[in-house]
């Protein structure tokens, strides 16, 4: 089969590699119906090195189920499901909890021990725990919108509630990324008043406002804090959505919550340690975050989208074949494309 292989930074090639099988009892094999690339996928764009180990990409699809091992029962043949990026087991004390990604026998797909979904066919480990199956759907926006629920949408609704986003509240979302603008739709779906998406790209602050964002802000460092503080009657904001990962998002997230607000983080951090930790605890903020448990979302979300109350899929503006990938990834990091859907 095909599947998208990564080297290095900037060396995506489309090439044959070895086919999706049945390995434990409790595998199945997903046929692709679409996959895409994810935001988090640009950082070993940027710097993975020829010395790591190559990868088989992707950890978002939805798609057909191929097959079954034998200890699979509530996952059939045929059943169209989404595949969250995070592999769970559903059962264990973590799972029970909600966190999935915190699986005791879980894992993440996309690297060199785990195959990725951005290819023809992938294979399912704790297939009954993992996959979630859901009506078919024929129409392209809602495909689009279901495949959100792999991770984008479930990341941004993570962002949210880790930012304790409540009624009536402020909030702020850093990145105008597809985490960012599903969080600002999460931000809405919890009632926040007050929703300032912080980015610079125009069509995507458009479609930030289509989700609710009342308020853009363009600016960046230390005069995005000022004009956040300038917007919110001085004080800042009861909940900042992280959604990048930087040292510089993290700085600016923690000098735009106002005191006794929280900082929900998403975005894979790219830095050592926590900045302003003496204003954190002066100022009684709580940071909370991490990889969000998609699979236990998927429940809340998904009538959402049925229904047609968020469309989460509108982050899609590209939709590339196989070998279109490559390109795919270099438009989406030269933010030529939002994000890229993939249609093996
Ligand atoms: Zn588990």
């Amino acid at each position: 089969m095909r599947g998208t292989v990564m080297y290095g930074a900037g060396d995506v090639r489309i090439e044959n590699v070895a086919d999706a099988t049945i390995v434990e009892p409790t595998d199945a094999i997903l046929r692709v119906t679409r996959a895409c690339i994810c935001g988090s996928d640009l950082w070993p764009y940027k710097d993975l090195t020829p010395d790591d180990p190559p990868r088989v990409m992707g950890h978002e699809a939805i798609g057909v189920v191929e097959d079954v091992g034998a200890e699979v029962r509530n996952v059939k043949k045929g059943d169209f499901v989404i595949m969250p990026f995070a592999f769970s087991d559903g059962t264990c004390e973590f799972c029970e909890e909600g966190l999935n990604t915190s699986c005791l026998h879980g894992g993440f797909f996309g690297n060199p021990q785990i195959a990725g979904a951005q290819a023809e066919a992938v294979r399912i480990p704790q297939a009954e725990g993992t996959l979630y199956a859901v009506p078919t759907s024929e129409d392209p926006a809602m495909l689009g919108s279901l495949l959100t629920l792999s991770d984008v949408m479930g990341t941004g609704y993570h962002a949210a509630l880790m930012a304790a986003v409540g009624e009536g509240d402020r909030v702020a979302v850093v990145g105008d990324g597809a985490v960012g603008l599903c969080g600002v739709i999460a931000a809405k779906l919890l009632g926040a008043e007050q929703i300032i998406i912080m980015g610079r790209h125009a069509g995507r602050l458009e479609l930030a406002k289509d989700y609710g964002a009342t308020d853009v802000v363009s600016e960046r460092g230390e005069e995005a804090v000022e004009r956040v503080r300038e917007i919110t009657g001085g004080s800042g904001v009861h909940s900042v959505l992280e959604c990048v990962g930087s040292e510089q998002s993290m700085l600016t997230s923690m000098q735009i919550v106002r005191p006794g607000g929280a900082v929900g983080r998403v975005g894979v951090p790219h830095y050592a340690a926590l900045p302003e930790t003496a204003n954190m605890f002066f100022k009684n903020v709580t940071v909370s975050g991490g990889p969000a448990p998609v699979r236990a979302y998927i429940e809340e979300l998904l009538p959402l989208v049925m229904d047609g109350e968020i469309e989460p899929g509108r982050v899609f503006d590209r939709t590339v074949v196989l070998d279109g990938v490559p390109d795919g990834y270099r438009a989406m990091n030269d933010r030529e494309a939002l994000k890229v859907m993939i249609e093996p």
